[in-house]
C-alpha cells in the first residue's frame, strides 16, 4: 500500500491535537486554549504504518490572520494531502462550518469528524448526520476523541475517499458572483493548478493579499480582474470579502437548520454556573488571586516542602552524601578527584535535584487547573484588565504556559495577530517566573525567611505586576502604540481532568528538569567547581583551602561591583546571577558548589548558614527580584530570537528586560534600606530618580491613544 497522507485541520480547541495522539499514541501537548499547537506534527497511525497523520495548527479560516493561519493554509496548498479530516466542536457546529466550507473549495477528499459527541449528547441536542453529510457532500462521522469513540471510523472513511483525489462541494455561487468568479478564473487559469483554480478565484474575489501577491498577475489581468469585482461590489453594494463570507453564511444556515437541533430547554450548565462566579465582574480577580496563592503555597510550602525537604535532609544528607564519601576514602583516589565529586558533582547536582520534586508538585497544579478549564477563563478574565492598557487577553495566554517554561510560552505569541502587540508579549513572557526560578525562590525562602508561605505566590505576582507595568509603559511608545484586536475565545465547559493527560504533561515538563541537571548543570559544576578551587599563589596554579582565593573568586569580584547597588556585591551572587543564563536552576546548583551543599558534618548542613551569612533579608529578596525579572536563560533568549527573527528586536528585549530587573532591584534594595536603616547615600538618590522616572512613565498622557 502506498503512502496515505492525512492532515487534521480545525478550530483552535476542536479536539485535533487530542485526536491526532489518539490516532498516532504520540504525546503531543493537549491544552486548554487557542495557540497550543503552533507548528504542525507528524505521526503515523498505530494500526498501520503507511498512514501518515498531520497534525495542523488551529485556524477559523483559510483567509489568514496569524501565523498559524498561514502555516496551515500553507501546508494544505502546497503538499500533496490525500485527506483532509475536518475536525468540528460538535457543540459550536454553526461556527466550526465556516472553516468547512473553504476546505471543501481545495479539491481535496474530505471528511467531516464532529466530535465532542459526549458533551452533545449531555446536552440532549440533535445532529442529523447523513442530511449533513448529503449536504455537504463528504463522509461525516462522529466521534469523541477524548474517550477515543468512534475514531476509528475516522481512518476508514478517510481511506475509502482517498482514492477520490478530488471533492465535489455545494457551494455555488449564484447569479452574478458565480459569473465574476469564472470571469477571474479564465483570467488565473494559467498560473494556478487546474484542480485549486476554484479555491484561488474565490480568494482573488476576497482581494486576499498573500495570494494576489503569488500569483504575479499582469496590469491587464489586474486591471480586468478588477473591474469584474467592481462590478459585483456595486450591484450588490458590498465589498468583495463581505460577500463571500455573507454566501458562506447563508449556505450554512441552511445546512443548520435542516440537520441540527439544539436542545432549548437546556438548563444552565454547571459550566455556567461555575462561570457566573468566577468569572464575575468582583470575584474574578480575588478568585484569581487566591487560587494562584494556593498553588504555589502547597507546591513550595506544604507538600513540595516536605518532599524537598525529605530529598535534602534524607536522600542527600544522611544516605548519598556520607555513604558517597566513605566509599570515595575507601577507594583511596586523590583527594582532588574526592571534592569534585562531592563537592563539585554532588553539592552542584544535588542541590538542584532537591527541589525537583516541589517543581512537580507544582506542574501537577498547573496541569490540573490548565486541563479543568479554568485557565481559559483567566485569559478571559485577564483581557478586560490587559485591555485597560492596551493589549488583548489573547497575551495573557504565552504567560500561563510560560509559567510551566518561558520557551513554549514565548513560542504561543503566535497566535497574537498584531506585530506589536507580539512582540511586546515576547518581551513580558519570561517575567512570570517559569519552573526553573522555582528553586531560586524556595532557595531563599529556605535561607532567609524561614521557609514563609508567602514567598512563592508573591514572586509570581511580583512577575505578573511586572508584566502589567511594561505593558503601560511599552503601550505609550510609538511602535507599540495601538488599540487591542478583539479577542474572542469560546471558554470549554469544565471538565474533570484526566489523570493520564496530568500525569504526562508533569512528566515531561519535570522531566526535562532532571535531564538537564544530568547534563548542562552537571558540567557547569564540574566546571565552576575547578574554577572555585584553583587559584594563583606565587604565580603558580595550585589548589586553594578558601575558595575565596580562587580563580573564580577574582572573576567575580570584578563583576561584583555592578550589582552591589543591589545589595548583592558578593562574588558568590554574582557568579550565581551570571551562571543563571545557561538554566535558571544553576543558580542553586552554583550555589550548592561555592557554599558547600555537600558538606554534611555533624552538626548538619552547614550550607543554609552560610549562605544566610552572605545576604540580609533585604539583599536576599533583591538578588530575587533580579534573578527572576532579567534576561532568562539561553534558551529562552534563542526562542526569543526565533520568534522575533530579527537581531535587533532580540537585543532590545532582553536589553528591556535586563534594565527593568536592574532598576526594581534597586529601587527596592536602596528604599529598603532607607526605610530600615535610615542611611541616605548618592545610590539611594538614584533610586529615588529611577522612581520617580517610572512613575512618570506610568502616568504620563498617552499621545497615541487614538492610534
Ligand atoms: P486542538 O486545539 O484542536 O488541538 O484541541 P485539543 O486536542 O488541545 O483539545 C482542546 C480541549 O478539548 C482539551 O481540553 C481536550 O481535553 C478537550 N477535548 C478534546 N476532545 C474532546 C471530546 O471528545 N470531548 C470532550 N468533552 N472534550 C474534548
Ligand atoms: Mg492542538
Amino acid at each position: 500500500m502506498k503512502e496515505i497522507k492525512i492532515a487534521l485541520v480545525g478550530n483552535p480547541n476542536s479536539g485535533k491535537t487530542t485526536l491526532f495522539n489518539n490516532l498516532t499514541g504520540s504525546n503531543q501537548y493537549v491544552g486548554n486554549w487557542p495557540g497550543v499547537t503552533v507548528e504542525r506534527k507528524e505521526g503515523k497511525y498505530k494500526k498501520n504504518k503507511n498512514i501518515l497523520i498531520q497534525d495542523l495548527p488551529g485556524i477559523y479560516s483559510l483567509s489568514p490572520y496569524t501565523l498559524e493561519e498561514i502555516i496551515t493554509r500553507q501546508y494544505l496548498l502546497e503538499n500533496d494531502v490525500d485527506v483532509i479530516v475536518n475536525i468540528i466542536d460538535g457543540t459550536n457546529i454553526e461556527r466550526n462550518l465556516y472553516l468547512t466550507t473553504q476546505l471543501l473549495e481545495l479539491n481535496i477528499p474530505v471528511v467531516v469528524a464532529i466530535n465532542m459527541m459526549d458533551l452533545v449528547e449531555k446536552n440532549k441536542d440533535k445532529i442529523n448526520f447523513e442530511k449533513l453529510s448529503e449536504k455537504l457532500n463528504c463522509p461525516v462521522v462522529n466521534i469523541s476523541a477524548i474517550n477515543g469513540n468512534n475514531v476509528i471510523d475516522v481512518i476508514d472513511s478517510a481511506l475509502k475517499i482517498a482514492v477520490n483525489k478530488k471533492q465535489i462541494y455545494n457551494l455555488y455561487f449564484d447569479g452574478e458572483i458565480e459569473k465574476s468568479l469564472k470571469l477571474i478564473e479564465l483570467q488565473i487559469k494559467d498560473t494556478v493548478e487546474s484542480s485549486k483554480l476554484r479555491w484561488y478565484a474565490t480568494k482573488v474575489f476576497e482581494s486576499d493579499k498573500n495570494v494576489l501577491e503569488t500569483l504575479k498577475l499582469n496590469f491587464e489581468q489586474k486591471e480586468l480582474i478588477e473591474s469584474y469585482i467592481k462590478k459585483c461590489e456595486d450591484l450588490l453594494n458590498d465589498d468583495g470579502e463581505s460577500i463571500i463570507i455573507g454566501k458562506r453564511y447563508e449556505y450554512i444556515e441552511n445546512i443548520i437548520k435542516l440537520a441540527v437541533k439544539k436542545n432549548e430547554k437546556r438548563t444552565t450548565s454547571t459550566s455556567d454556573k461555575i462561570d457566573r462566579v468566577v468569572t464575575n465582574r468582583l470575584l474574578a480577580f480575588p478568585i484569581f488571586i487566591a487560587v494562584m496563592f494556593v498553588v504555589y503555597y502547597i507546591s513550595i510550602t506544604t507538600v513540595g516542602d516536605y518532599l524537598t525537604g525529605f530529598t535534602n535532609d534524607t536522600l542527600f544528607g544522611t544516605w548519598i552524601i556520607p555513604n558517597v564519601t566513605l566509599m570515595l576514602e575507601g577507594l583511596n583516589i586523590a583527594p582532588w578527584l574526592t571534592g569534585l565529586i562531592s563537592d563539585g558533582i554532588i553539592g552542584g547536582v544535588g542541590a538542584v535535584l532537591g527541589f525537583v520534586p516541589q517543581m512537580l508538585v507544582l506542574f501537577l497544579m498547573l496541569s490540573i487547573l490548565e486541563d479543568c478549564g479554568y485557565m481559559t477563563r483567566v485569559a478571559f478574565i485577564m483581557d478586560r484588565l490587559f485591555r485597560k492598557f492596551g493589549l488583548s487577553g489573547k497575551s495573557f495566554i504565552p504567560m500561563l504556559i510560560g509559567s510551566g517554561c518561558s520557551i513554549p510560552g514565548i513560542m504561543a505569541s503566535r497566535t497574537i495577530e498584531q506585530d506589536r502587540d507580539r512582540k511586546m508579549t515576547i518581551m513580558t513572557t519570561s517575567f512570570i517566573p517559569c519552573g526553573a526560578k522555582m528553586p531560586i525562590i524556595a532557595l531563599i525562602g529556605g535561607a532567609l525567611f524561614s521557609d514563609a508561605w508567602w514567598m512563592a505566590p508573591v514572586a509570581y505576582f511580583i512577575g505578573v505586576l511586572a508584566v502589567i507595568i511594561s505593558g503601560i509603559i511599552l503601550k505609550k511608545m510609538k511602535v507599540f502604540a495601538g488599540k487591542p484586536a478583539p479577542f474572542i475565545m469560546e471558554l470549554p465547559a469544565y471538565h474533570i481532568p484526566l489523570a493520564k493527560n496530568i500525569l504526562k504533561s508533569t512528566w515531561e515538563r519535570g522531566f526535562s528538569f532532571i535531564k538537564r541537571a544530568g547534563t548542562v548543570i552537571l558540567l557547569s559544576a564540574v566546571v565552576l567547581w575547578f574554577l572555585q578551587s584553583f587559584g594563583i599563589v606565587e604565580g603558580s596554579l595550585v589548589m586553594v583551602e578558601d575558595n575565596n582565593t580562587s580563580l573564580l573568586a577574582i572573576v567575580g569580584k570584578m563583576i561584583a561591583p555592578i550589582f552591589a547597588p543591589l545589595g548583592f556585591g558578593t562574588w558568590q551572587a554574582s557568579v550565581g546571577t551570571i551562571t543563571g543564563l545557561i538554566a535558571k536552576e544553576n543558580v542553586v546548583g552554583t550555589f550548592g558548589v561555592l557554599y558547600g551543599f555537600a558538606e554534611v558534618s555533624e552538626a548538619g548542613n552547614e550550607f543554609w548558614n552560610l549562605l544566610a551569612t552572605d545576604f540580609t533579608q533585604l539583599s536576599a529578596f533583591s538578588f530575587m527580584i533580579f534573578n527572576l525579572l532579567c534576561a532568562p536563560c539561553f534558551a529562552a533568549m534563542g526562542a526569543i530570537k526565533r520568534e522575533m527573527s530579527n537581531g535587533k528586536w532580540t537585543w532590545f528585549a532582553i536589553g528591556y528586560m535586563t534594565v527593568f530587573a536592574y532598576s526594581s532591584s534597586l529601587v527596592f534594595y536602596q528604599l529598603g534600606m532607607l526605610i530600615t536603616t535610615g542611611v541616605f547615600s548618592i545610590m539611594t538618590l538614584i533610586a529615588l530618580i529611577i522612581l520617580a522616572g517610572f512613575i512618570y512613565l506610568l502616568l504620563r498622557k498617552n499621545k497615541y491613544e487614538n492610534i
